[in-house]
């Protein structure tokens, strides 16, 4: 059996916000995104674990852990819907994170009532999408994101800010399209961490000034 699990973060209380979770770090993804810090992962083509070993682990956490938080990696690399259905018959919450390229993975998994809550990606501007991730993946994002806001699914979008990738304008513009398609929850920006990386970048040359974003959607800021 393949292992496609890199890791597994035993408890944690800051990825999903009011459930005590682990983190199931899935091998593979869809993108190179300049900032990666997961490139062991994305880069993996075996991981440490088989899916048997998440299980035995889960089973010895029922009553103990709230949430399992399915990350990478990109977890949608990988037929979820069997590893849901097992870990939604455990009792767990499930947490995705993910880059929104596979629609159809996730509609499959709401469908099946098997996802609480997901953290969508949004990684640039459609002009900048190419050169920040390495893909054209775009209009699969923006198919995932219009999806989720028209059933109305419990999401939040977040954003990793690198401030030579992306500037108040192409910030603005990413606000621009969220309001648009009727996105209402808040807009999570997370500073890049100055950490190994897959196009070895280092701290940003520029700066943005705050006060220029736009104040259609409430703009959280972690780190
Ligand atoms: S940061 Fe980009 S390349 Fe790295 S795991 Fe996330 S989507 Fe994949």
């Amino acid at each position: 059996m393949k292992k496609i699990i890199y890791d597994i973060t035993p408890f944690t209380t800051l990825d999903y916000k009011d459930n005590l979770s682990c983190i199931v770090w899935f091998i593979s993804c869809n993108m190179r995104c300049q900032y990666c810090y997961n490139t062991n992962i994305i880069e993996c083509k075996d991981g440490n674990y088989e899916i048997k070993e998440l299980f035995e682990f889960l089973e010895k956490r029922v009553g103990l852990l709230d949430a399992v938080v399915l990350s990478g990696g990109e977890a949608t690399m990988h037929d979820l819907l069997p590893i849901c259905k097992k870990i939604k018959s455990m009792g767990f919450k499930i947490k995705l994170d993910t880059n929104g390229t596979n629609k159809k993975i996730v509609n499959d998994l709401i469908e099946k009532n098997y996802l609480d809550f997901i953290s969508l990606d949004f990684k640039a501007t459609k002009q900048n999408f190419k050169s920040i991730t390495n893909s054209k993946l775009y209009n699969n994002f923006y198919e995932t994101l219009l999806y989720l806001i028209s059933i109305n699914f419990d999401f939040e979008v977040r954003t990793t800010l690198h401030e030579d990738l992306l500037d108040e304008k192409q910030l603005n513009e990413m606000i621009d399209t969220l309001y648009n398609a009727g996105y209402k929850n808040s807009f999570h920006i997370q500073n890049f961490l100055n950490v190994e990386n897959y196009s070895n970048l280092t701290e940003a040359k520029n700066s943005i000034n705050k006060d220029l974003l736009s104040d259609k959607l409430n703009i959280l800021w972690r780190n």
